[in-house]
């Protein structure tokens, strides 16, 4: 049984994050999507509706639970017994920060490994922040967010 964390803000959830959480539940057993709890990050939804709209766009993927964690990742994928930690990369200034932080979480924790799976080619310009902004702009964002969670999303920017 392997089982791996896709850790991340998800403030809010966006295609690129689902691109990367459906292509890991193709790959493993089980896929925990664990949601940073870290106020220092100031982040716009409250880790309730984070997790409320990863539960959302999860529904269809049978071996995906959403948790939630603070403290040390690599604490957290010792106690859910996962192997690795699978991350997402977007570009070359994606990868340094999660090249150091790969070896430093090797350093922690030797036997939990870290794999990277490349972004797919038309999410590679997505972020939660651009999805923000444009929200809040009052743009659409139809392209950048799964459909069934969009209107929630816009709501609650709009009224900030
Ligand atoms: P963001 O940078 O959007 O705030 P998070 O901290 O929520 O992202 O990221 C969680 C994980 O999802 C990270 O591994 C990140 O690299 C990955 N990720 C986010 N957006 C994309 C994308 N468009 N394509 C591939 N991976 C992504």
């Amino acid at each position: 049984m392997k089982t791996v964390i896709c850790p991340g803000s998800f403030d809010p959830v966006t295609k690129g994050h689902m691109d990367i959480i459906e292509r890991a539940s193709r790959l493993f057993d089980k896929v925990v999507v664990a949601v940073l709890n870290n106020s220092s990050k100031n982040p716009c939804f409250t880790i309730e509706e984070r997790i409320g709209l990863l539960k959302e766009t999860t529904t269809h993927l049978k071996n995906v639970e959403i948790e939630t964690f603070d403290g040390l990742l690599v604490d957290f994928a010792k106690i859910k017994g996962a192997s690795a930690v699978v991350k997402g990369l977007r570009a070359v200034t994606d990868f340094e920060y999660e090249f150091q932080m790969s070896m430093i979480n090797k350093k922690l924790c030797p036997e939990v490994e870290t794999i990277f799976l490349n972004t797919s080619q038309e999410y590679m310009y997505l972020s939660s922040s651009v999805v923000k902004q444009i929200a809040a702009a009052g743009g659409d964002i139809s392209l950048f967010v799964p459909e069934e969670i969009r209107d929630k999303i816009v709501d609650r920017l709009l009224n900030m």
